[in-house]
């Protein structure tokens, strides 16, 4: 087993200045490892540490591709990897390494804490021992171990800033028709883009939000900083404020330029139909991707990693489509 640290509340303490991330935690994770071996007969284990722990809340798409980029690495000498994280953006870190590392065939769990391992009443331990025990069960992919369920990372959201139960499935655990998928299966799906270079490719991806009162200034400009891809949430079924003045040219401007537009919901569950509004089917018309049912941490990661896999436009457009890793269950 491969145990990876790269900081988060399970190992933090408080210096008096808030939580930071404790740098090494080998020894007290050693511990953790002494009861799962117990419990999963998976003896031999490596521990990793990220050159620089963090609070998740500093990672960015380099960070989470150089996570990928370590775990590639380790995955050639181990049958399971655990990855320890911070929650904050655990979700998205874990789905980058979901598209990433899509080819690989060992289980990946990561893992994280509401209160650090130092509490008497930590969650730490617990979330270890099951993300162990799911890594050593030899199911292929990416996976989040979290508040007793395990879930799959790229359909995975935190729900809650501290409850135990932070993170949650909403959109597979709500739909009706599922047929073979049920909810929080992880769905393998075929290879089809080349492993991406972390260390070539440094793309630049957004998420946005729209809101009442939204306007083409503030998406021209949050375009001009992402030009490898942009999220937006958009409202219901896929709906934007399309006769704000701008709106339709921004979009139309950003894919002429070869900057994808990723149309996501901001509801829990459903998914995006740009068909089904007149607003949303202008969106379409002006070259905008539907996200289908993505969470958007999913979306920004896929796009994210699409960008970095150095396949062209038509290539990532299609890619982007299809159902990898099981991130897009809906239309
Ligand atoms: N801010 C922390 C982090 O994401 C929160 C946590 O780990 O729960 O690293």
């Amino acid at each position: 087993m491969l145990v990876v640290y790269t900081g988060g509340t399970f190992g933090m303490f408080d210096n008096g200045q808030g939580l930071e991330a404790s740098t090494d935690l080998e020894t007290d994770l050693a511990e953790m490892v002494q009861i799962a071996q117990v419990t999963t007969g998976v003896h031999p284990w490596r521990y990793v540490a990220l050159g620089e722990v963090i609070d998740s809340a500093d990672a960015d798409l380099d960070h989470a591709l150089s996570i990928a980029g370590l775990l590639r690495e380790g995955s050639a000498q181990a049958r399971g990897i655990v990855v320890v994280h911070g929650t904050d953006t655990l979700a998205y870190v874990a789905s980058v390494s979901a598209f990433a590392l899509r080819d690989l065939s060992i289980p990946i769990v990561f893992t994280g804490a509401q209160r650090s391992f130092r509490e008497i009443e930590t969650d730490a331990t617990s979330n270890f021992l099951a993300a162990y025990e799911a890594a050593s069960d030899g199911q292929p992919g990416v996976r989040i171990a979290f508040g007793g369920v395990i879930l799959p990372a790229v359909r995975a959201v935190k729900r809650s800033s501290d409850e135990d139960a932070a993170f949650v499935d909403y959109r597979s655990a709500s739909r009706r028709n599922l047929g073979d998928t049920a909810p929080g299966t992880y769905v393998p799906a075929a290879v089809t883009t080349r492993p991406v270079d972390s260390d070539s490719v440094r793309p630049s991806v957004g998420l946005l939000r729209v809101f009442p009162g939204f306007g083409a200034e503030l998406l021209r400009a949050a375009i001009r900083l992402y030009p490898d891809g942009l999220v937006l949430e958009c409202y219901g079924a896929g709906t934007a404020p399309m006769s704000s003045p701008g709106m339709y040219e921004a979009v139309a401007d950003a894919v002429k330029a070869r900057t994808p537009i990723v149309i996501v919901t901001q509801c829990q569950t459903g998914a995006v139909q740009l068909g089904r509004y007149a607003v949303g089917a202008q969106l379409y018309q002006a070259g905008a991707w539907s996200g289908g049912d993505l969470t958007a941490e999913a979306a920004l990661a896929k796009l994210g990693v699409l960008a970095a896999s150095e396949l062209d436009w038509e290539q990532r457009r299609l890619t982007f489509a299809k159902n990898l890793v099981g991130e897009r269950i809906g239309s």
